[in-house]
C-alpha cells in the first residue's frame, strides 16, 4: 500500500504522550486539519497534507513501508523498530529529518534500591523486564552479558515486585514512577527526544517541495519558541558591552534616538530566553527602556 497519492500522509501518535505536541506544531506551520476525536484519519484543509492517527510503535513501520511519507515520534521507538526490523534481517526504510525538542526522556536500566549495582557485568545472569528487547538485547550483546530478557508489554516497573525480574529497562523522566516502586536508575542506555522520520522512498518533486517546505516552517517555529524581541536605549558609548550581554544575536539593528547624539535605541532577536538576570545587567550596564517582547514568527 505505497503512498503514490498526491497528498503528503503524516503518521501521528492518536492518543498519548506526544498527540498534542505533535499536533499543535504543524498546525502552527499553517496547517489546519478537519479533527474527530475517534477518527483514524484528519484532512488537511489547507494543503495537500493529512494525518494519520496511530499508535506510536506503529509509526516506524508505516513511514518504512511508505504508507505514510512522514511521521512523529520518539526516537526511542523508532531505534527499538529499527532493531527489531534488523534482527528480521530487514531495513529501515526511512530516515531521520528533524529533532523536534518535546517528548524528552531515556531508557534506563533500574533495580531496587537494595540492589548493589558494579556496571553491566552485575547484569550477567540476571531477570529484566522491558517493552524494549532490540534495545536491551544491542546493550547486553555490546557488554557481552548473558541475561533473561523478560517481555512485558507494560506496566513494567512492577515486575520486581512481582517477582518476575530482577531489573527493568524502561522509560524515565522524571524519575516519579521508578521511586514510587522502590527503584533506582542505574545505567542510561538511550536518550530520547520527538523526531520527525521520512521515507525512504523517493517522493514526486512536488511532494518533496512541499515536504521541504513544511521542515523549513517547522525550523522557524522551533526557533520563536525561544525567541525574544528585545528593545532598549543605551548610551553609544556601552554598544560594545550591551552587544556582549544579548544572548544568542548575531547583528542588534541600533537607530540613532532624536535628539540625543549620545544615546541609540537597540533592537534585536535573542534565539535564547531572556532571563531577569540578562535585563539586570544590560540596565547596569548603561541600557534604560528594556523591552521584551515574544516573537510568533521567524523566516531566515
Ligand atoms: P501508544 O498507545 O501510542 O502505544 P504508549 O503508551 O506507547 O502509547 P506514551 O506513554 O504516550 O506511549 O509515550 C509516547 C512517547 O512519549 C514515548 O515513546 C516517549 O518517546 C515519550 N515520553 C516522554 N516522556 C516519557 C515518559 N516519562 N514515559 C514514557 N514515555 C515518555
Ligand atoms: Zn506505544
Amino acid at each position: 500500500m505505497a503512498n503514490k497519492e498526491q497528498r503528503i500522509r503524516v503518521a501521528v501518535q492518536k492518543n498519548g504522550r506526544l498527540t498534542d505536541h505533535s499536533i499543535d506544531l504543524l498546525e502552527r506551520c499553517g496547517l489546519k486539519f478537519t479533527r474527530s476525536k475517534d477518527r483514524l484519519f484528519c484532512f488537511g484543509e489547507n494543503m495537500p497534507i493529512d494525518l494519520l492517527l496511530v499508535r506510536d510503535d506503529d509509526i516506524p513501520g508505516l513511514v518504512s513501508d511508505d504508507v505514510c511519507d512522514l511521521g512523529i515520534v520518539g526516537q526511542n521507538v523508532v531505534e527499538e523498530k529499527r532493531l527489531q526490523r534488523e534482527a528480521e534481517g530487514r531495513d529501515a526504510l526511512f530516515d531521520k529529518v528533524y529533532d523536534l525538542n518535546f517528548g524528552h526522556c531515556r531508557l534506563s536500566l533500574a533495580a531496587p534500591e537494595e540492589r548493589p549495582f558494579e556496571g553491566p557485568e552485575s547484569l550477567e545472569g540476571v531477570r529484566i523486564a522491558t517493552s524494549y528487547v532490540g534495545v536491551l538485547r544491542d546493550y547486553l550483546d555490546r557488554n557481552n552479558i548473558t541475561a533473561d530478557i523478560e517481555y512485558f508489554s507494560g506496566a513494567v516497573e512492577i515486575a520486581p515486585r512481582l517477582g518476575k525480574a530482577d531489573y527493568i529497562c524502561d522509560l524515565v523522566s522524571t524519575g516519579g514512577t521508578l521511586k514510587a516502586n522502590g527503584l533506582r536508575e542505574v545505567a542510561t542506555l538511550l536518550e530520547s527526544e520527538a523526531i520527525i522520520i521520512q521515507t525512504r522512498a523517493p517522493l514526486a518533486a512536488d511532494k518533496q517541495a512541499l515536504v521541504d517546505k513544511i521542515l523549513q516552517r517547522l525550523d522557524g517555529v522551533l526557533q520563536v519558541r525561544e525567541s525574544k524581541y528585545i528593545m532598549l536605549h543605551a548610551p553609544r558609548s556601552a554598544l560594545n558591552e550591551i552587544r556582549d550581554l544579548l544572548p544568542g544575536t548575531e547583528a542588534p539593528t541600533v537607530v540613532p534616538l532624536d535628539g540625543a547624539d549620545d544615546r541609540v535605541a537597540v533592537h534585536a532577536v535573542c534565539r535564547e530566553n531572556v532571563f531577569w538576570e540578562t535585563l539586570e545587567n544590560l540596565k547596569a550596564a548603561g541600557a534604560s527602556s528594556l523591552l521584551v517582547l515574544p516573537v510568533e514568527k521567524m523566516l531566515a
